[in-house]
């Protein structure tokens, strides 16, 4: 049985083996002066003792829908089963009835560094939320595919030499494991020394993923402040850039005559190494229904990609402000974006310069189910008590950044530096949106849990008691997969815990959901094999 290793505690199978493989070692004894023995036993022992109690099966079907899950919440209560016409009670059941006496559900938490799973389905629901809002479809009209959009990168401006990558015309797939040949960091024969005697040059060329790259030449030198205050102050800097290029494309509409328009976005905030802001956006142009502001509607033609493209890079060199004046610096940080800046079209299949929506989706749904892992940095929010583990103002690179926001969230006005220190300053959502420009997470999540269910019903119908699958708080009349719901279960439901039992039950639970996973893939492969059986005709080798 291959063991699934993303669990949290994940030991060597094999105690003194750096790299275990899956598989190997799952029987072996650990050595008895392991200094892991007395960790590694209760794995071993608790998932044996699961696997033999009666009831095995049922455990694990009870567990299937957060089975993937780190640490999943556990709750307990009553779960009434109603008619969902009448409002009639059917039937109601106790959680103590059920394995466990709980309900398992998935913790939903977006981050990959907490949760793999839940964040492989955040970032899946992600894709199609933003790939809805530039093909249409999950209630969103298909005449979004003939509006203009264009896929933007904005950057931070700098706060200090740092050292870099200066890939000119880099073709990777993949940007963080790009290996195309780099310029050196900073070619200067002539270099400066600063104040503190540092010589501000590097001849390295830095691989991708040098744990130099985004590090301060000179620390000492390096505007911390202005750093985390511009942080906290980017999603304010988009506001404005947007509204200002909305501006400018109803100028250009009334100069040419035609009916209003606005600017509808989806987008993603990334870390760049250095611990400064990226923003990922995709504008797309809509039309102004005045008597329906919520509703999607064409642009009117006349204004083009060429314009949105003009307005934005407008807007994006031009926008710049000064923050609220701070104690440490009276007359406020200058807010603006960096010169480096990308704007382009989008299509809705890859031609020339145009990026594709598949590749916008993927893209903008990959850094939604990021934090700040780039810098180096990860922790959750601080407090007076663990600050002191992850700020220094002598420190690294990251340590500095949450020390200069924990010091400049003193003053009043400012304490969302404090609030968002293990953010580096930022305490806006990693991904976000017009409310007009797709669909929500949470309709996204009810399709794919309808989706679940219909397939839930028709491979396991429900016992013959009627009982309901525990977890499903919606439940489908026919088995034939029809939307309509007849019966609704309501969940009257408290909080009694997180995580699994033992950390036998979570090995068993995510190896479960492993070996799902691995079935579907291996399905889906054999479906795709068989439709190119199927529809290639042309013989391989002429
Ligand atoms: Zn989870
Ligand atoms: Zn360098
Ligand atoms: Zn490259
Ligand atoms: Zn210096």
């Amino acid at each position: 049985m291959p063991i699934q290793l993303d669990i949290a505690s994940a030991l060597a199978l094999t105690p003194g083996t750096a790299c275990p493989a899956p598989g190997v070692g799952a029987n072996t004894e650990p050595h008895p002066f392991s200094p892991f023995a007395h960790e590694f036993r209760p794995h071993l022992r608790t998932a044996l003792q699961r696997a033999a109690r009666p009831g095995y099966d049922a455990w694990l079907r009870h567990v299937e829908s957060a089975a993937a899950c780190i640490h999943p919440i556990r709750l307990y209560g009553t779960l009434a089963t109603v008619d969902a016409r009448t409002g009639e009670l059917l039937a109601s059941r106790h959680t103590s009835t059920l394995p466990d006496g709980v309900i398992y559900k998935a913790c939903g938490n977006r981050r990959h560094t907490v949760c793999p799973a839940c964040a492989t389905t955040y970032q899946h629901d992600a894709y199609h939320l933003v790939r809805a809002g530039l093909v249409g479809g999950k209630t969103i009209p298909d005449s979004v595919r003939s509006h203009p959009a264009v896929f933007a990168t904005l950057t931070a401006p700098s706060f200090g030499p740092v050292h870099s990558r200066d890939v000119r015309h880099c073709l990777c797939r993949d940007k963080s494991r790009c290996t195309c040949r780099t310029a050196p960091c900073h070619a200067r024969r002539d270099a400066p020394t600063c104040p503190h005697g540092t010589a501000l040059a590097c001849w390295q060329r830095h691989a991708a993923g040098d744990a130099q790259l985004g590090r301060p030449l000179c620390p000492d030198c390096y505007d911390y402040a202005h750093h985390v205050a511009w942080n906290n102050h980017a999603g304010e800097l988009w506001r404005r850039t947007k509204q200002h290029a909305e501006r400018h494309l109803n100028q250009l509409a009334r100069h040419r005559g035609l009916p209003p328009v606005r600017l509808s976005h989806g987008k993603a905030a990334e870390y760049q190494a250095r611990g400064a802001l990226h923003f990922h956006i995709l504008l797309r142009l809509d039309g102004l229904a005045p008597d329906h502001p919520d509703v999607i509607t064409p642009p009117p033609d006349g204004i083009t990609v060429d314009d949105i493209i003009a307005a934005l890079t407008l807007a994006a060199s031009t926008i710049t402000y000064t923050t609220d004046s701070h104690p440490a610096c009276p007359d406020g940080w200058a807010i603006a974006w960096g010169e480096q800046h990308e704007i382009r079209a989008i299509t809705l299949s890859a031609s020339g310069d145009a990026l594709d929506d598949q590749a916008v989706a993927a893209y903008l749904a990959k850094y939604s189910t990021k934090g700040t892992e780039a810098t180096g940095h990860t922790s959750r929010r601080l407090t007076t008590e663990t600050i002191d583990l992850y700020a220094n103002p002598y420190g690294t690179h990251p340590e500095r950044l949450i020390a200069a926001a924990w010091a400049l969230g003193h003053a009043p006005g400012w304490s969302g530096l404090r609030r968002w220190a293990h953010m580096l300053g930022f305490g806006g959502h990693f991904l976000t949106k017009t409310r007009r420009y797709s669909v929500t997470f949470g309709s996204i999540r009810q399709e794919r849990a309808a989706y679940k269910r219909a397939h839930a019903l028709s491979n396991h119908p429900p016992q013959a008691e009627g009982l309901p699958e525990p977890t499903r708080f919606h439940r489908q009349g026919g088995l034939d997969g029809k939307t309509e719901e007849t019966t609704l279960i309501l969940g009257y439901l408290t909080y009694a815990g997180t995580g699994w039992h033992t950390t036998g039950d979570q090995l068993l639970a995510n190896t479960a959901a492993a070996q799902a996973r691995e079935r579907t893939r291996a399905g889906r492969q054999e479906l795709a094999h068989h439709a190119w059986e199927q529809s290639s005709s042309i013989p391989l080798a002429a």
